[in-house]
């Protein structure tokens, strides 16, 4: 875990290791934007691979959607984003920067103790325009939220896919918000990955199914590994809620700098679905076979971040020791990080670059990919460095070829090295 006077070292570690890296850097950055190096990317890939297999491909009760970044205004509208998707903005009237002033420990002033100005309600929306004129009539958002997508398909869906209330449609993709004050690194930024499920049931089932999300969304962050001490739930007070929320409650992690949200679960009540009824004018409800009534249906929503959860889960697995693993000396650092989410699944390496090993570990490799794993191939350097580069970026298996892979009776074998034993195996390929 990331001690947060080891932040800096964090930080070097993902750049170097071509995991997470500040983006535009050849033109001196982008306020706060990172890109995910080769490293980072296949992480991220993973991660959300994972997601959408619990989510959806687990369940019966689940189906995916893709809609785009960029809707028709009007749902904006609809959601209450053009009117109410906004942060309190307060400058500093000595220095002049800006600060959320919901985020300050003292609402009056900045954090380096100067008065602050009256607020002003700040629209986290970014704005376009779609065509070649730039006019009041061509203005569209970027989404600041993947679920209006779900939302507004919520019939299409309900007609094409035989599914009955309750159900779910899960959609992961980019959002933007054009906020305040970014920072903490990718913890909050102003172009962000979204995994949102929207689950659709009746008034009265609601709370017990906001209860089963609450938990079963924590559980999420446990099985990936992260300690539970590093992991909490969090209930909005009532007046602090959200303008659709009947209630919310967030999965919290433990940063180096505080705690801070992974994920919200809301009991967006009907909110949503009533207004875009009234909005589109197309109807949105459903019929009840027990009372023969028509309703629309209420939604209790996880709303997670891909950028926050992979965030946490380096945090987490990141371990530095200051003499190596085994006190010899070296500064050595472990990404302990639960193995479906590693870049790699395995790394191949011949012992030394002779032509029979790197045949044999050249087959393997092809063996490996052929049935579906990430492997990286390493021929060059010491094999306790390429280990340690390994170890470094979470591979969990390392297999070597050795020249007694070559001949006698442990021909055909391949040492198997465990990441977080250090253990070294030998076993038929
Ligand atoms: P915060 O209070 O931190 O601004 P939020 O409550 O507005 O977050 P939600 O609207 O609930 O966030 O969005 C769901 C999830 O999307 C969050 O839990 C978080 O993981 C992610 N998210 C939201 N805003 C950002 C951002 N600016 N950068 C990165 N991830 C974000």
């Amino acid at each position: 875990m990331v001690e947060s006077n080891q932040m800096e070292l964090f930080v070097a570690w993902a750049k170097r290791r071509g995991v997470i890296w500040p983006s535009s850097e050849i033109y001196g950055g982008l306020s706060n934007s990172y890109d995910y190096g080769p490293i980072g990317v296949e992480m991220k890939n993973r991660l959300k691979a994972h997601w959408w297999q619990t989510m959806v491909h687990h369940r019966d009760d689940i189906v995916g959607l893709d809609s785009p970044i960029i809707l028709n205004p009007k749902v904006w509208e609809a959601s209450g984003h053009t009117e109410n998707f906004t942060d309190p903005l307060v400058e500093d009237l000595v220095t002049h920067k800006r600060y959320r002033q919901d985020q300050l420990t003292d609402p009056t002033k900045s954090p380096d103790g100067n008065p602050v100005s009256e607020p002003k309600n700040f629209n986290l929306m970014f704005k376009t325009f779609i065509g070649p004129v730039e006019d009041d009539q061509s203005v569209v958002f970027l989404r600041g939220e993947t679920c209006q997508g779900i939302f507004i398909n919520f019939k299409n869906i309900l007609d094409t896919s035989r599914q009955k209330i309750p159900f779910g449609v899960a959609q992961i993709g980019k959002s933007f918000r054009n906020e305040i004050t970014p920072g903490n690194l990718t913890f909050r930024t102003r172009e962000f990955e979204q995994m949102e499920m929207e689950f659709f049931v009746t008034e009265s089932e609601a709370s017990e199914w906001f209860d089963y999300w609450v938990a079963s969304r924590l559980q999420w962050y446990v099985d990936l590994g992260i300690d539970p001490k590093n992991l909490r739930l969090f209930k909005h007070p009532k007046k602090a809620l959200a303008h659709y929320s009947q209630g919310t409650t967030d999965v919290e992690y433990n940063f180096p700098w505080g705690w801070g949200e992974l994920e919200g679960i809301a009991n967006r009540g009907d909110y949503d679905l009533t207004q875009h009824q009234k909005f589109s004018g197309k109807d949105m409800t459903v019929f009840d076979e027990a009372t023969k009534e028509k309703f629309i249906p209420w939604v209790i929503e996880p709303a997670g971040g891909v950028d926050r959860a992979l965030l946490a889960v380096l945090l987490d697995a990141w371990q530095n020791y200051e003499k190596g693993r085994k006190d010899q000396g070296e500064v050595e650092t472990l990404l302990a990080i639960d193995k479906r989410l590693a870049a790699f699944d395995a790394a191949v390496l011949p012992l030394v670059k002779k032509d029979a090993l790197v045949e044999m570990a050249k087959e393997l490799v092809t063996k490996l990919r052929q049935e579906g794993k990430n492997i990286y191939y390493d021929e060059s350097g010491s094999i306790g460095r390429r280990y340690r580069r390994q170890d470094e970026i979470g591979t969990p298996i390392c297999y070597t070829i050795d020249f007694e892979s070559l001949e006698g009776n442990t021909e055909g074998t391949v040492t198997v090295r465990d990441r977080d034993t250090m253990e070294q195996k030998r076993v038929k390929v």
